[in-house]
């Protein structure tokens, strides 16, 4: 008996010993755990200065070289690459501005291209549409290229610091072709919340060539589409609800769509069937398949076209950007 306690106590000893041991383990475990929560609390509320951007590290995809250049030049590529430079100063000055925002906050959040040295590419694929004046001014006619450039210059010099700030900090500047007359809140195409990514109406839009369009496409092809993605796809196209939408989102867009035994996303619906925008509906005829589709893009943020649509009305820039982007301010 009393070397059972005997033994019963030693190996007491030895799971104290071994818990005294191994709680320095766990200990270490959630100092290095609140370690990282605060460097991440850093990175995200690092203060933003606006002069830690004077200078661009632009990495042309076409040859990999890097150029640096002043933010503001840089601009100028950005903008007459990403808006037609016959749209009204306002909407370009608009532009400029949401441009700006956009390059500082890409960098903010850590550069794509950090291996090469490089703040942000010249591809619209993978950051933001830039091209050389050289180009640019081959690209307009002759008469025009004077005019065109002198309105790019002025719209960037006009709004020269300006970057657009939620909480003081600047914001994820998205902007797209046409919203077909309403955007799109920022969760639903990428299921990222931004309180001032949200749906807002614009009339006028139907003026542009970009407002509406049509992809008609047989009952084969879209079998074969769909197929390329999804394996296991099938569909009865004598069934009368074979394809149907079934939840819209608040800007109209389609949410949820079944098409055959799935159901996808309109986003993804956009993708397989390359429409224009996920703001569409469907009619089946005896061989085809026709999308009507409002809108150029994503839609979420700032609209080209309602810009342009609204400083037509008598915007300024300002309220351009406060139509588009909620709850706001522009940094001076
Ligand atoms: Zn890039």
């Amino acid at each position: 008996m009393k070397n059972k306690i005997k033994k019963l106590i030693i190996y007491f000893i030895i799971l104290m010993f071994f818990i005294f041991c191994i709680k320095d383990i766990f200990l270490q475990k959630v100092i290095e755990t609140n370690a990282d929560d605060e460097i991440l609390f850093q990175t995200e509320y690092k203060e933003f200065d606006y002069g830690d951007y004077k200078t661009i590290k632009l990495l042309h995809t076409s040859n990999n070289e890097i150029e640096e250049l002043p933010l503001d030049i840089y601009l100028y590529g950005v903008v007459s690459s990403e808006m037609p430079a016959s749209f009204e100063i306002e909407a370009l000055r608009a532009q400029a501005i949401v441009a700006r925002t956009y390059t500082i906050y890409k960098i903010m959040m850590g550069s794509k291209h950090q291996e090469l040295n490089a703040d942000i590419c010249d591809s619209s694929l993978c950051c933001q549409a830039w091209i050389s004046k050289e180009n640019r001014l081959a690209r307009w006619e002759e008469d025009k290229r004077k005019e065109y450039w002198n309105k790019i210059e002025e719209a960037v010099n006009s709004t020269i610091g300006k970057v657009i700030l939620y909480n003081g900090q600047p914001i994820n500047a998205f902007f797209h072709s046409n919203s077909g007359g309403s955007t799109e809140a920022s969760e639903n195409v990428w299921g990222g919340k931004y309180d001032y990514l949200q749906s807002v109406e614009t009339s006028g839009e139907d003026a542009y060539t970009s407002y509406a369009s049509e992809i008609v496409i047989s009952k084969d092809d879209l079998i074969v589409k769909m197929r390329e993605k999804y394996s296991n796809f099938e569909i009865d196209f004598s069934k009368n609800d074979c394809i149907k939408i079934l939840e819209n989102t608040e800007s109209g867009r389609v949410k949820k769509i079944k098409i055959g035994n799935l159901e996808t996303s309109g986003v993804e619906a956009r993708t397989i069937f390359g429409l224009k925008s996920a703001k569409f509906t469907i009619e089946i005829d005896e061989n085809n398949v026709k999308f009507s589709v409002l809108g150029y893009g994503h839609g979420v943020g700032l609209s080209q076209c309602g810009s342009d649509s609204l400083a037509k009305k008598g915007y300024n820039y300002n309220q351009i950007i406060k139509h588009y982007y909620k709850d706001i301010e522009i940094s001076e």
